[in-house]
C-alpha cells in the first residue's frame, strides 16, 4: 500500500515536473533542467529495455555506451596513464566466464594536492526473473541507477568549479550484486595508488526518501572514521541532517562498493569474528563508507524499484549537498579511522 502511494505521487510530480519544462519555451533554471536530466538518466537506467541490467548481458553494451557518452559530456578524463574510463575484467559464475567493465573517469583539481577523493556507485543490477507472473524485470531504479545518477551530478557540479581541493575519482561499478565483484577488482588492480586515495564515497539507495525523514541521508559505518564529522556541517548549512546508520546490526557497511577498500583483508572468518563472535578484526584499509536515504521500504530487490518510485528532485538536492561538502574541504583534510569496538583499522 506505501509503495503505491509513493508512486503515484512521483508520477504526479514527475508530470508536473514535464509540464513545466515544455511550457512556452520558457528559459529553465540551471536547477529546472539539472532535474530534467538526472530524470532522463533514471528513465534511461531503470527502462524495462535494458531487462535489469545484469551483468554480462547484452543489454549492459547500451549502458557501456551511454556510461561512455555521459562521462565524455561531463569532461571526466581518464585516469592518469590509462586511455579509456572502461577498466575490463572477468570471472566465473555458475561454470560460466563473465565479462565485466567497471567505468572510471576523474576530475584534476586543478591545484597542488595529488590525492583523490572516490565517488561512485554500482550500475548493474539482478536482472528478471521468467518465472514471475506479470512484471519479470527487476528495473533496479533505487538500487543503484540512484546512485549512479547521484554519482555523474556530483561529477558534473564538480567539474564546473575552477579548483578543487582534491582530484575525483568518479566511478561505475558493474558486478556489485554478484558480490562487489567491481570494486574488488579495482581495490586489487587499482589505476591509483590506493595510498594517493584519501576517502570515498559510494551511494546506495539514495532515490527514495520517506516523510518522517525530509532532506535526510544517512551513513554506513559512520562510527568508524572521522568522515561522517566531516561531511556533517555541509548537511546542516544546506538544511538537510546526515544521520547514523539506523541499521547498523545489518552491516551494509560491509555489503557496499566501499568495503572493498575500506575492508582490504577482509575475509569471511574476520567478518564473523566481528559480528558472530564479537571480537575486534585488524583490517588495513581507506576509510570509505557508502551514503543511503533508503529507510526500510520494501522496493529493495523487488520488480517495483521502478523509475516512477524515485524522487528525482530530492536525489539532485543531495547530490548538490554532497558535491558542495567536497569542494569545501580543505586540502590537507586528513580522513582517518576511529576506536570503535569492532575494528582496530590502519591505513595502507
Ligand atoms: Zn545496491
Amino acid at each position: 500500500m506505501k509503495s503505491v502511494l509513493v508512486s503515484s505521487l512521483a508520477v504526479l510530480l514527475g508530470l508536473a515536473l514535464s509540464n513545466t519544462a515544455s511550457a512556452n519555451n520558457v528559459p529553465q533554471s540551471a536547477k529546472e533542467a539539472g532535474v530534467e536530466h538526472a530524470q532522463q538518466w533514471i528513465n534511461f537506467l531503470a527502462s524495462d529495455e535494458l531487462k535489469g541490467r545484469k551483468t554480462g548481458t547484452l543489454e549492459m553494451k547500451q549502458v557501456h555506451a551511454w556510461l561512455e557518452q555521459r562521462f565524455k559530456a561531463i569532461g571526466l578524463k581518464p585516469l592518469p596513464e590509462t586511455d579509456s574510463y572502461r577498466q575490463e575484467f572477468s570471472f566465473e559464475h555458475k561454470g560460466n566466464s563473465i565479462d565485466a567493465v567497471n567505468y572510471i573517469g576523474y576530475i584534476d583539481c586543478r591545484c597542488d594536492n595529488d590525492k583523490y577523493i572516490m565517488v561512485g556507485a554500482h550500475y548493474d543490477h539482478v536482472g528478471q526473473n521468467p518465472a514471475l507472473k506479470g512484471d519479470i524485470t527487476f528495473n533496479g531504479a533505487d538500487d543503484d541507477a540512484s546512485g549512479v545518477v547521484a554519482s555523474l551530478v556530483i561529477a558534473e557540479l564538480l567539474a564546473q568549479k575552477e579548483s578543487l581541493p582534491f582530484n575525483i575519482i568518479i566511478a561505475a561499478w558493474d558486478a556489485e550484486e554478484m558480490g562487489l565483484l567491481g570494486s574488488k577488482h579495482f581495490a586489487e588492480n587499482p589505476l591509483v595508488p590506493l595510498n594517493k586515495v584519501e576517502t570515498g564515497i559510494m551511494f546506495e539507495l539514495v532515490g527514495t526518501p520517506v516523510e518522517e525523514h525530509p532532506n535526510s541521508a544517512w551513513m554506513t559505518g559512520n562510527q568508524y572514521s572521522n568522515l561522517f564529522a566531516l561531511l556533517q556541517d555541509d548537511f546542516s548549512k544546506a538544511g538537510w541532517s546526515l544521520d547514523a546508520d539506523p541499521f547498523a546490526q545489518m552491516g551494509l557497511f560491509m555489503r557496499s562498493d566501499n568495503a572493498p577498500f575500506a575492508l582490504m583483508d577482509l575475509t569471511q572468518q574476520k567478518a564473523e569474528q566481528v559480528f558472530k563472535h564479537g571480537q575486534q578484526a585488524d583490517i588495513t584499509g581507506i576509510p570509505m563508507h557508502a551514503i543511503s536515504v533508503w529507510r526500510g521500504q520494501d522496493h529493495y530487490h523487488q520488480v517495483h524499484d521502478e523509475a516512477e518510485i524515485i524522487d528525482v528532485p530530492n536525489l539532485v538536492a543531495l547530490s548538490e549537498v554532497i558535491a558542495d561538502a567536497i569542494a569545501n574541504l580543505s586540502a590537507d583534510t586528513k580522513v582517518v579511522w576511529k576506536e570503535n569496538p569492532h575494528f582496530k583499522f590502519s591505513r595502507p
